[in-house]
């Protein structure tokens, strides 16, 4: 892989504040390509994000926006638009978890997480696909979970979503086939972030001995697979769902 092969090109990596949006924002950065740093609420971390890709010698900016909202995405495309004139990779990363057992959930923890991650990856998706038509080239990246794929006591709000991301990955890397354009999820299992960070050490136990590997992964071991999908190494790769979670889907 030629260390340099996404020059030119620009990336939309949504949640890419913090964990593994970061990482994957770094890594696109250190192909060459230019990347818009989205984030939602943490606007300091978003700026440091984009010191460190600017680091890296490409162009990058801060654009803030809920990715659950048709409205603030339609606004964030603009910009981008504006800035950069198209986006030719999208890391559809950003996610939340409100956890909570089926018999207490509220109507709003379901939708919040329905609308970031799933409507998010919609909106989103349907913006860059216009963009990459017109390019003849994409490349739409999907941050799944393993969660998605065995389900997980607690969550069914976030299952449902990441698993409905799996059936429209299939569905849109059908569609897009013809145009140059690929589409896969990754499905993480446990990485070492701030989402596992707040687990308690009963809680790390427990999920210690689902693990094959009996280890967290880190950011980079997914970030990695994203630098891969983009790059022209992976273009016969497509409609794929690619667990990375030390053998926990097995
Ligand atoms: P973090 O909590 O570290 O980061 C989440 C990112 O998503 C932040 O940048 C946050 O922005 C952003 N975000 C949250 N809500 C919105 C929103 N409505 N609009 C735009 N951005 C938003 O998460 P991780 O790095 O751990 O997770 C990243 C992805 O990987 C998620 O989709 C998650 O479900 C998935 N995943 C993570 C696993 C893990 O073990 N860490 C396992 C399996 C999947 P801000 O801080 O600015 O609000």
């Amino acid at each position: 892989m030629s260390e340099l092969e996404l020059k030119g090109k620009t990336a939309l990596v949504t949640g890419a504040s913090k964990g593994i949006g970061k990482a994957s924002a770094l890594k696109l950065a250190s192909m060459g390509a230019n990347i818009a740093v989205n984030y939602f609420s943490s606007e300091n971390e978003a700026l440091d994000t984009v010191k460190e890709v600017q680091s890296l010698g490409v162009d990058a900016f801060a654009v803030q926006a809920n990715v659950g909202k048709l409205d603030e995405v339609d606004s964030m495309i603009s910009e981008i638009i504006k800035k950069f004139e198209k986006i030719d990779i999208l890391i559809n990363n950003a996610g939340i978890i409100q956890d909570g057992l089926l018999l207490r959930m509220s109507d709003e923890a379901w939708s919040k997480v329905i609308d970031t991650n799933l409507n998010g990856t919609f909106y989103c998706s349907r913006a860059a696909i216009k963009l990459m038509f017109k390019s003849r080239w994409g490349r739409i990246i999907n941050i799944g979970s393993v969660v998605g794929l065995r389900g997980n006591v607690g969550q069914t709000n976030y299952s449902a979503s990441k698993a409905a991301i799996n059936g429209f990955t299939f569905a849109l890397a059908k569609e897009v086939a013809t145009r140059n354009i690929t589409v896969n999820t990754i499905t993480p299992g446990y990485i070492n972030t701030e989402t596992v960070e707040v687990l308690s050490d009963k809680q790390k136990d427990a999920i210690m001995n689902w693990i094959p590997m009996q280890k967290f992964g880190e950011v980079d071991d997914i970030s990695n697979m994203v630098g891969y999908l983009a790059s022209n190494n992976a273009k016969y790769i497509t409609g794929q769902t690619i667990s990375i979670d030390g053998g926990m889907a097995i």
